[in-house]
């Protein structure tokens, strides 16, 4: 069986990672969809990395749920998967999904990068160390980190508003999708906003396959899907997995 998956925020928003969408989303009142931009950077690193350093201690603190670990499942029993998440967090990867079967398509936020070069480091953020409470004067002293190369400032790994896709990471799918035809695409917890997501699922799906998308509203990509679940993803994805599972391996 060929599997595609996509993911968007609504997979880790269950793990209490706040989607950019929102009231839930704002950081001290100001807007994600703003702090994610070269353009905020340029304007303030300082504030920016504040920012990051926040979200990195969140998802440090936070734990898969049901739903990464199905997806990670699913990619452990069939012969050829993909899975590629839009979320920067590394739940997936704690959940069990190997690094060769994920593309982070929107990049990593563990990993810092040089604003200018292309020296990247990661940041071992795990086994997560004990909470750590940071006073403002802590914060302000770690300042904004700086390439060892050549001496600009760092950046998250992530992809920005605006920017381009990592071209690797593109590839990555463009390879997959050209190999063949899915016999089951899921997408969960993403809201299709980015037209590339709906050409993914389409190509993916193109010569028959189930089309699942699994997502409490609906999407554009609602009215292209051969089936519907309008559930949380943490609920409804241990479901159609053990389904799919049992269609590989008939239980005796
Ligand atoms: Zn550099």
């Amino acid at each position: 069986m060929r599997v595609l998956v996509l993911t968007g925020a609504g997979v880790s928003a269950e793990s209490g990672i706040p989607t950019f969408r929102g009231k839930d989303g704002y950081w001290r009142n100001l807007d994600p969809t703003k702090l994610a931009t070269a353009d905020a950077f340029t304007r303030d690193p300082q504030l920016v990395w504040e920012w990051y350093r926040e979200r990195r201690q969140r998802i440090s603190d936070a734990r898969p749920n049901a739903a990464h670990e199905a997806i990670a499942r699913l990619a452990q029993c069939t012969d050829d998967f993909l899975l590629v998440t839009q979320n920067v967090d590394d739940l997936h990867a704690r959940g069990g999904v190997a690094a060769e079967k994920m593309v982070q398509i929107h990049g990593n936020i563990f990993i810092s990068r040089c604003s200018r070069c292309d020296w990247t480091r990661f940041e071992h953020e795990h086994p997560p160390s004990p909470r750590l409470r940071r006073t403002s004067e802590q914060e302000q002293e770690e300042g904004i980190p700086k390439c060892l190369k050549c001496t600009a400032l760092m950046r998250p790994g992530v992809v920005w508003f605006g920017e381009q896709l990592p071209r690797n990471e593109l590839q990555r799918v463009e390879d997959f999708l050209d190999r063949g035809a899915c016999d089951v695409v899921i997408v969960a917890g993403t809201t299709a906003t980015f037209g590339y997501i709906i050409d993914w699922a389409l190509r993916g799906s193109r010569d028959g396959g189930e089309l699942i998308e699994v997502n409490p509203e609906e999407t554009p990509l609602s009215r292209f899907a051969t089936q519907l679940v309008r559930e949380p993803a943490a609920i409804a994805l241990p479901r159609i997995v053990d389904e799919l599972m049992n269609r590989v391996r008939p239980s005796l």
